[in-house]
C-alpha cells in the first residue's frame, strides 16, 4: 500500500514542463523537516498501484507529476511499472535525498539539505536565498539549471543573477500567477 495525500489536475507550473496539463500525485511523508516547507503532507489515504494508475487515470493528459512529500520514499519498480503500463510519462519532483527508481522519464531535483543520493537529474531547480548556487549545480550535475524566486520576493535579484550567470534559467511558480493549484 501507498500513502496518498492527494491527486489532482493542474498544469505543470515551474521548471522545463512549465505550461504542461499534469495530473499531480503526492505522496505523503518526508525525511526532511524544512523550516520554510509551505506542503501539507501529512494526511494520507492508503492505496494499491492498481488504484492509484485508476485515479490517475481519470484526467485526458498521460503527464504524471510524482511529487510530496519525498516521493522516492514510496515510488517503487511495481508502481513505476504500473503507471508506464497505462501510458505515463513519470516526472518525479525529488529533494534529491535517494536514488530514483528506473523507468522514471524525468527527475527534478530541488535540493533542501545534504545530504544527497539521487543518482540521476535532468533539471535542477533551485528557490534562491542568495547561497553558493554554482557549487550546488557542481554537487549534483544537471543538463538545465533552473533558478526561482523565493516566494516571488526577490524575483529581481533572481533575474539579476542569471543575467550574470547565463547557465542558469528563470523559474517562476506560474500555477500562483494565475491563481490555479
Ligand atoms: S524536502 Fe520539501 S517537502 Fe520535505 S520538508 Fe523540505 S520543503 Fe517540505
Amino acid at each position: 500500500m501507498y500513502r496518498v495525500n492527494e491527486i489532482f489536475y493542474s498544469l505543470q507550473g515551474e521548471g522545463y514542463y512549465t505550461g504542461t496539463p499534469a495530473v499531480f500525485l503526492r505522496f505523503s511523508g518526508c525525511n526532511r523537516r524544512c523550516e520554510f516547507c509551505d506542503t501539507d503532507f501529512a494526511a494520507y489515504t492508503e492505496m494499491d498501484a492498481d488504484a492509484i494508475v485508476a485515479a490517475v487515470s481519470a484526467w485526458p493528459a498521460r503527464h504524471l507529476v510524482v511529487t510530496g512529500g519525498e516521493p522516492t520514499l514510496q515510488l517503487d519498480d511495481v508502481l513505476v511499472r504500473a503507471l508506464k503500463g497505462a501510458g505515463f510519462y513519470i516526472q518525479v519532483e525529488t529533494n534529491g535525498s535517494m536514488p530514483v527508481p528506473t523507468g522514471v522519464d524525468w527527475v527534478t531535483c530541488s535540493p533542501k539539505q545534504a545530504p544527497w543520493a539521487v543518482d540521476r537529474i535532468d533539471e535542477l531547480k533551485v528557490v534562491y536565498e542568495g547561497q553558493d548556487v554554482e557549487a550546488l549545480a557542481d554537487l549534483l550535475p544537471a543538463p538545465r539549471l533552473f533558478l526561482q524566486p523565493c516566494s516571488g520576493l526577490n524575483t529581481a535579484e533572481v533575474a539579476a543573477y542569471i543575467l550574470a550567470h547565463p547557465r542558469w534559467r528563470l523559474s517562476l511558480q506560474t500555477h500562483k500567477l494565475i491563481d490555479i493549484r
